[in-house]
C-alpha cells in the first residue's frame, strides 16, 4: 500500500532554492485521463551582477542549477480550479465552475473524445503498449454532465446511495467532464473492465502501473488512498496531467492531487 504524505510544498522558483542550497466502481459503473509537454518553469535566475568572481564560484552555480533543475517543478504553475486548467483538480467537493463546464477542444481518439492537449500523449501510450505486446484498449473518456448525470443516476439506483456516491461521481465532480480522463480496458480480459480488482490483475493494468506516467497520466484513485479522493479504488482510471507532473509524482510516491497541491482530503468538508 502507498503511503499517504503531508501537503507537498511547492517549488515556488529558483530564487528561493538558490538562497535555500547555499536549499469506480461496479462493473457496470462508467464513471468515474505523450504529451505536448507542459510549459516548463524557468530554472535560472537573471543575473544582477557583473559576473561570478571566481571560477570555483562558477562551478558551484553550475552544480546548484543542476540540482534545481532535479528538484523543479512548479507546483503553481497550473490553476487547479480553472476548469481549462491541466492541472484542474475535481473530487466529492471541489466541482466545475461553472457546474456544466464542457472544453471546446475535444478530440477522437480510437472511438473517444479527449481535449487536444491530451490526444498526443494518449496515442503514445497505445502505441507502447502495443509495442510491448500489450493491448490496451479505451472503454471511456470525455464525458458531458448530462451524461454524467445519467451516469451517476444509474449507480445510485443499482448500488444504493452509500456505494454509488462511492463509485461514481456527481455531474459536475466528474474528471472524465474534463476531458483529461480515460479509461483503460483490457484486450486480454475484456470482462474485467471497470471490474475492480480483476481488472487490477490484467496484463494491461500491470503495464499502466508501470509505464502510464512516462506518457503524463496517473493513476487517479489508487488503493489505500479513499480517504483522500473520495472513491474507491480503480485500477483503470487515469488523469492525464502531462509527462512532467506525473513522472514527478511517479518519482516521489505521490499518488494523489489532494496531497500534490495541498488540497484537503475529499470527504472532508460538511455536506
Ligand atoms: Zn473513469
Amino acid at each position: 500500500m502507498l503511503r499517504r504524505r503531508g501537503p507537498v510544498r511547492p517549488v515556488l522558483g529558483t530564487a528561493v532554492l538558490l538562497a535555500l542550497v547555499a536549499c469506480g466502481p461496479a462493473p457496470a459503473d462508467p464513471t468515474l485521463p505523450e504529451s505536448p509537454a507542459l510549459p516548463t518553469t524557468p530554472t535560472t535566475t537573471p543575473r544582477t551582477d557583473s559576473g561570478p568572481d571566481t571560477e570555483a564560484e562558477t562551478e558551484a552555480e553550475a552544480e546548484v542549477e543542476v540540482e534545481v533543475e532535479a528538484l523543479g517543478i512548479d507546483l503553481t504553475a497550473h490553476s487547479t480550479s480553472d476548469p481549462d486548467s491541466p492541472w484542474v483538480v475535481v473530487n466529492p467537493d471541489r466541482a466545475f465552475d461553472p457546474l456544466d463546464h464542457e472544453p471546446d477542444d475535444l478530440v477522437t481518439v480510437q472511438g473517444h473524445q479527449v481535449r487536444k492537449m491530451v490526444a498526443g500523449d494518449l496515442r503514445t501510450l497505445l502505441d507502447a503498449a502495443r509495442e510491448d505486446g500489450v493491448h490496451v484498449t479505451l472503454t471511456s473518456a470525455f464525458r458531458s454532465y448530462e451524461a454524467q448525470h445519467r451516469a451517476h443516476a444509474g449507480a445510485i439506483a443499482r448500488n444504493g446511495r452509500v456505494v454509488g456516491e462511492q463509485i461514481s461521481a456527481r455531474p459536475g465532480h466528474s474528471e472524465h467532464q474534463s476531458g483529461l480522463a480515460v479509461d483503460f480496458g483490457s484486450s486480454t480480459r475484456p470482462g474485467c473492465n471497470l471490474a475492480r480488482l480483476c481488472f487490477d490483475e490484467t496484463v494491461e493494468a500491470v503495464w499502466l502501473a508501470e509505464h502510464a506516467s512516462r506518457h503524463g497520466f496517473i493513476l487517479r484513485y489508487a488503493p489505500g488512498q479513499e480517504s483522500v479522493t473520495g472513491y474507491l479504488s480503480e485500477g483503470w482510471h487515469f488523469r492525464w496531467v502531462g509527462r512532467e507532473l506525473a513522472t514527478w509524482m511517479q518519482d516521489e510516491g505521490l499518488t494523489t492531487l489532494e496531497d500534490v497541491f495541498g488540497l484537503p482530503p475529499a470527504g472532508s468538508a460538511d455536506d
